[in-house]
């Protein structure tokens, strides 16, 4: 092998979304693969985890590793590589804040594993059997990964020096991000990799957004007729920008559908569902209790709307077993 940079892409608990988004750089991934040598990426190439560790520790320039971690798997990959990395990117927001994957948190880990093996309505099990960690068969032990009880972020599992914020991150960050890591350049340990704003700066339809919303109403974007140029929020409908960090260029509001946090909290916010509760919800006109709550049945699902990105990092982080 050559003496290029040495890079992996690992997933974890992942949709694949963001290994596209790898993909969807387009002409600029002949350029990476021009720079470094790839030594592991599940998705394209076939490595194995010996070929990992059969590498001296830190002999890797970079791993980029999108997913939450939710099995005994996805941790021992994700020390394996934070052992011989030099540099760990988290990679989109499911690495960075448990994602999607996270909701799960709302529920216990028996719970779950009854539902998807037992009472599911296309489930047939009478047995009630399990999967488990380790089988004998034929004189064969046969294995399995652990489920463990919670979804957790990447950093809540391993040291990461860098975040690459979005759902996925777009090809301008990830291509940012590259080039900084190629150039030595690097900003101080813990930095995510996008603008430190809030979504609203970069908006165009930020001029339409008045300083009081005076919200008497929240609606659900198939319920409305949705005026391409006005504030998306002063619509009534739950945009999250005022709560997230900038860096996507506002993609979603400029097609006409609001955003739904992805890029995770700006540095000042601590838990990005509570900050868009405490600065929108001040915005609603009524003030007495029945109509605030008249207002709120318009949110059917709190969570699933403030927290769908970032569940593992919020503060009541979940239900316990
Ligand atoms: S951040 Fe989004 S695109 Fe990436 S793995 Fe998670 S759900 Fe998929
Ligand atoms: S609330 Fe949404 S639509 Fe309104 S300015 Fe902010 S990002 Fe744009």
């Amino acid at each position: 092998m050559s003496d290029k940079p040495k890079v992996a892409f690992y997933w974890c608990a992942s949709c694949g979304g963001c290994e596209e988004a790898v993909v969807d750089l387009a002409e600029d991934i002949l350029k990476v693969v021009e720079a470094v040598d790839i030594v592991m990426w599940p998705v394209a190439m076939d490595f194995k985890k010996s070929d990992i560790e059969a590498r001296p520790d830190k002999s890797i320039v970079a791993a980029f590793i999108n997913g939450a971690v939710r099995t005994s798997e996805q941790e021992e990959m994700a020390r394996l590589l934070r052992r011989k990395s030099q540099v760990v990117v988290s990679f989109g927001a499911c690495a960075n804040s448990g994602g999607i994957p996270a909701l799960a948190n709302q529920f216990k880990r028996e719970d779950i594993l009854k539902y998807v093996y037992e009472d599911c309505p296309s489930v047939v099990n009478s047995e009630k059997v399990r999967p488990q960690t380790e089988t004998q068969n034929e004189g064969r032990t046969l294995t399995l990964p652990e489920f463990r009880q919670m979804v957790r972020s990447l950093d809540q599992v391993i040291d990461v020096e860098y975040y690459l914020p979005g759902c996925p991150p777009t090809p301008k960050v990830i291509m940012a991000a590259v080039q900084a890591l190629l150039s030595g350049k690097l900003p101080p340990k813990g930095t995510v990799l996008s603008p430190d704003i809030a979504l609203c700066e970069e908006c165009p339809r930020k001029d339409s957004k008045p300083a009081d919303l005076a919200l008497t109403e929240f609606k659900r974007p198939h319920q409305v007729l949705i005026d391409p140029e006005k504030c998306l929020l002063a619509q009534g409908l739950v945009c999250m920008g005022p709560a997230t960090r900038s860096g996507c260029e506002a993609l979603c509001p400029q097609g006409n559908m609001p955003c739904t946090g992805c890029f995770g909290p700006s540095s000042r916010v601590k838990d990005q569902g509570a900050k868009f509760v405490s600065s929108v919800f001040s915005n609603i006109a009524p003030k007495e209790e029945a109509e605030i709550d008249a207002v709120l049945d318009g949110i059917p699902d709190p969570i699933g709307t403030f927290y769908r990105y970032g569940l593992s990092k919020c503060l009541l982080k979940r239900k316990l077993s």
